[in-house]
């Protein structure tokens, strides 16, 4: 089966009673057992509910992996996957990861006892050089956030083969629709599920998903143990979702493609970042390692802060705000919004400065979103 249709016809027909089309919502904390013995497949919600379970058999097929966890958010998909490593393990990650996920490892993880060294993971040498004697996992995420550095997976999860370490590849940006890290050999993929799968700004969730037996069953594991999973009401809203990722993403992806070209060509625009263009650093391996370029774009604008922040205001169809992922066009400035937490150098080594605009590009007709962003620039 090709991705829609897998993405269409995994996890439904679970209704044997009434034969419904659609996987219906089990808001039962519990289930009554046949006997002291047996019980129907389920006992408790934390542990395994078929709602959740349909989900999670959807989005390991869309991934190609063999068990996955949906959680009540990303980050608890990413402190899930973190809680595979213990105290004294380190891990190398990108300098530009997700906020959340740096706030996780630096206020929290450290403090257990695990280390970290952040690299800037399209210089590979840098990755190879932050291996030491300790390190046990690679963290990746690519596309990053927010300007789009594109990460080698083939060539990340070679070098954690060479030393024997776990890969994990945080997957939000692009969505399995357009990425899939096992296909490299990637070992484990995290998703912030609030964005492009469930697509419709809703709900909050998340999912870790193993490429093998052995990690899927430490994954349920840790989140049956610490009560990481996702409640059925917001699986089945991600699992209606997901079923239509795909078509989502053609649409998005083709409009933000068009929208990066006009960027490129607007006097007032300095840079675009968007690894559709030929002007990316990474567009040939974007083109190699990814189905498509993705919905997610930035740029700088040439006249500074004022002018950034004026086009952030007056536009009328993007609403200013964090996420992405959605079918409603978002437009945010990384250095007062998502990034605000990250130190000034931090932020300059990123490359994002106070001229640094994103935009999440969602379902809109692409003419209207340019028109608008023209008025935008224009506006005094
Ligand atoms: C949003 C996001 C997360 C965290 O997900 P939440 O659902 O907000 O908890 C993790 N990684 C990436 C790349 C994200 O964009």
């Amino acid at each position: 089966m090709r991705f829609q249709t897998k993405s269409v016809h995994t996890g439904v027909h679970k209704d044997q009673q009434y034969n419904s089309v659609i996987t219906p919502i089990y808001p039962s904390s519990t289930f009554y057992w046949d006997d002291l013995e047996k019980t129907s497949g389920y006992d408790y919600t934390r542990s395994g509910n078929p709602t959740r379970d349909a989900l999670q058999e959807n989005l390991a097929a869309l991934e190609g992996g063999v068990g996955c966890v949906a959680t009540s958010t990303g980050m608890a998909a990413v402190h899930c996957a973190m809680s595979l490593f213990g105290p004294d393990d380190h891990l190398v990650v990108p300098a530009d990861v997700y906020g959340g996920t740096f706030r996780l490892i630096s206020r929290f993880l450290v403090e257990k006892g695990m280390t970290f060294t952040f690299v800037d993971m399209t210089d590979l040498d840098s990755v190879r050089s932050a291996v030491n004697s300790k390190t046990r996992g690679i963290w990746i995420e690519t596309p990053s956030n927010p300007m789009m550095k594109v990460i080698d997976l083939a060539a990340v999860a070679q070098i954690g083969e060479q030393s024997g370490l776990l890969t994990l590849c945080d997957n939000t940006f692009l969505s399995p629709y357009l990425q899939r890290p096992f296909e490299f050999g990637i070992d484990v993929v995290v998703h912030s599920t609030t964005k492009y799968i469930n697509g419709h700004s809703d709900v909050v969730g998340g999912a870790v998903i193993a490429k093998d037996e052995e990690l899927a069953e430490r994954i349920g594991w840790i989140c049956n143990a610490a009560g990481m999973a996702c409640s059925p009401f917001d699986a089945w809203l991600v699992l209606r979702g997901v079923k239509t990722l795909g078509c989502r993403m053609e649409a998005q992806e083709r409009s933000a493609h068009r929208l990066a070209e006009w960027l490129e060509t607007h006097p007032a625009v300095e840079r675009v970042y968007y690894p559709g263009l030929e002007s990316h650093p990474q567009h040939a391996l974007a083109r190699q390692q990814q189905d498509g370029f993705g919905a997610m774009l930035s740029f700088d604008v040439r006249e500074g802060r004022p002018v950034a922040e004026r086009v952030c205001m007056k536009t009328k169809l993007f609403d200013v705000g964090v996420s992405l992922g959605g079918i409603e066009s978002l437009i945010s400035f990384p250095v007062t919004m998502s990034h605000a937490s990250m130190s000034e150098e931090g932020r300059a080594a990123a490359g994002i400065t106070d001229r640094t605009v994103r935009v999440s590009v969602g379902l809109e007709h692409p003419d209207d979103l340019i028109a608008d962003l023209q008025q935008a620039f224009e506006g005094s």
